[in-house]
């Protein structure tokens, strides 16, 4: 049963309150439709779908942030710029991103934490790569390196770096480290806490890769020695962060796989 709706305002009362029967033709039209309940939006799908399309995040293309020497030059307040060599960064972000992705204990530090990087990594994480990405980056990466003028209208931005750079620069209140140092003399001008933050730690992996926690106790562990001040005692202790980036040195040409780090690493009583 369908009830026609007037098509006219002339139509009488008595036309705008008829109801239609289906005609025999109607009838046999709507027995051919195929109807199928996949066609039809269910809600719960829906809901599914976007789920997995955020758990799918790694694994889509559109995550993927190009180099600057293979995407367009990129426009902001109308001036052209050309960023080229951004394999740093995009390492360190595309690690970030999917750390953030993996680990809900990092997931929870990146929320909480004010950092324009991280934030440039956590959105690469929830929304992949989009127009507006490559002008963050741009814009981030601006306040590291110096923009070329050069001789035409578009602006050259030469990112070539070790990762390092990056870490050191963009990750400077979001440090791998902290250590505090104070001295035993409560007269010294050293007796007063101070602090030193430190993006990268430098391990010398004394035993080797497996024995991780093992150096990063190492690492943690109270060290004393003469204040330069009053020669008193002067203590210092480090405390790790949620991130940690390590530089190390290795000799002989020794070379190691990925396989050859510990998958899990106890620090501050979490893993
Ligand atoms: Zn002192």
């Amino acid at each position: 049963m369908e009830v026609c709706t007037p098509h006219t305002p002339k139509m009488d009362a008595e036309q705008t309150t008829s109801v239609c029967e289906p005609t025999s033709s109607q009838n046999d039209l709507e027995n051919r439709k195929h109807i199928s309940k996949y066609i039809k939006c269910i809600p719960e799908n829906e809901k599914n779908n976007t789920k997995l399309n955020i758990k799918l995040n790694r694994s889509r293309m559109k995550t993927i942030l190009l180099n600057g020497n293979m995407s367009t030059c990129v426009r902001v307040s109308n001036k052209k710029y050309f960023v080229i060599n951004t394999c740093s960064f995009d390492s360190i972000a595309a690690m970030i991103s999917m750390a953030y992705l993996d680990h809900n204990q990092y997931k929870k530090y990146i929320d909480s934490v004010s950092n324009d990087f991280l934030t440039f990594c956590k959105n690469i994480a929830k929304k992949g790569t989009t127009r507006q990405t490559y002008v963050s980056r741009l814009l981030l990466l601006k306040t590291i390196f110096s923009t070329d003028k050069g001789i035409t209208e578009v602006k050259l931005i030469d990112a070539k770096c070790n990762v390092l750079h990056i870490i050191t620069q963009l990750l400077k209140n979001t440090p791998s480290a902290t250590e505090r140092r104070i001295c035993s003399n409560t007269k010294c001008m050293n007796a007063k806490d101070t602090m030193k933050f430190s993006p990268t730690i430098i391990l010398k992996f004394s035993y080797d890769f497996e024995n991780l926690e093992r150096s990063l106790v190492d690492y943690t562990a109270p060290m004393f020695s003469e204040c330069s001040v009053c020669h008193g005692i002067l203590t210092s202790r480090r405390t790790l962060n949620k991130h940690l980036f390590i530089e190390t040195d290795f000799f002989n040409n020794e070379e190691f796989a990925l396989t050859d780090f510990p998958q899990t690493c106890k620090i501050n009583n979490s893993r």
